[in-house]
């Protein structure tokens, strides 16, 4: 029997030790192996607060109580080898000046004992796996020579290089429009399967959330004011913060099905 992957216990976060506000407030969580969790909430939920805490990426400025475990032992950052991260913003994790490549097999190079060709390999085959058309000139692009959903797809290779058993993907996909949006939710949920990551997938689209996720859970105000699966928390929400999320998604129900309609159009 295996235990929680992480366990996250009694987690508080203020970013500003003189003053009483708390960005995340007694959390109490456990991410299983394998399993596709969701957070949800508006804005200032505490939602990054919460993913960066999980990296072991919060600033200097962050005052931190409670604990995280990982595999049940305490950890102070997994960046890198068992955390995979994707920020909302593809430029906030690849270099300007560096081909894609390489970016790549550094990554692949630092965690793994690889050589300079075993990493190029691995580098060429993410590129293939994140569906880059012509990985083999990809590999040599810098950022700026790709659409920002192919930077994107870039920086989930970049994450999933060293072989994260986690997956953290915040906001992700936010800022693509709605089309390249489904195909990356698509490609997030294959890798996922395929490599038998667990997925803590940020957002703060509940429509979204339902699609990927095992299980949801709501934020409002720095504290979980809501856990359980997908289909419990839609179809049977108990909070009245989740309600609003959902009157807020009135084609719920229908989302998929548009997306689906338009990209059958593409
Ligand atoms: P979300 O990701 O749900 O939008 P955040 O975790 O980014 O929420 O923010 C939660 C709260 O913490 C907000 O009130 C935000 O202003 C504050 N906060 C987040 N990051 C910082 C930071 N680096 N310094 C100070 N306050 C921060
Ligand atoms: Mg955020």
């Amino acid at each position: 029997m295996t235990g929680p992957l992480v366990s996250i216990r009694s987690l508080s976060v203020s970013y500003r030790r003189d003053t009483a506000s708390f960005s995340l407030r007694n959390v109490d969580l456990d991410i299983a192996p394998g399993e596709r969790l969701a957070i949800i909430g508006e804005s200032g939920s505490g939602k990054s607060t919460l993913a960066l805490a999980i990296a072991g990426l919060l600033p200097p400025t962050a005052t931190v109580d409670g604990a995280i475990l990982w595999s049940g032992q305490p950890q102070l950052s997994r960046g890198g080898r068992d955390i995979g991260f994707v920020f909302q913003d593809a430029s906030a994790s690849l270099d300007p000046v560096m081909a894609v490549g390489r970016q790549i097999a550094e990554v692949a190079r630092t965690h793994l004992d690889l050589s300079w060709a075993q990493a190029r390999d691995r580098a060429l085959d993410l590129l293939r796996r994140v569906r880059l058309p012509d990985p083999d000139t990809a590999l040599h692009a810098y950022p700026h020579q790709l659409s920002g959903g192919q930077r994107q797809r870039v920086a989930i290779a970049t994450a999933i290089a060293a072989g994260p058993r986690l997956l953290i993907a915040d906001e992700a996909t936010s800022a693509l429009d709605t089309i390249v949006q489904a195909d990356i939710v698509a490609l997030i949920r294959q890798l996922v399967a395929e490599d038998a990551m667990a997925l803590l997938f940020v957002s703060h689209d509940i429509a979204l959330a339902a699609e990927l996720a095992d299980r949801i859970a709501v934020f409002h105000g720095g504290e979980m004011v809501e856990l359980g699966t997908a289909d419990a928390v839609i179809q049977k929400p108990r909070h009245a913060y989740t309600r609003k999320l959902l009157d807020a998604h009135i084609g719920l129900d229908a989302t998929p099905m548009i997306i689906a309609t338009e990209r059958g159009h593409v």
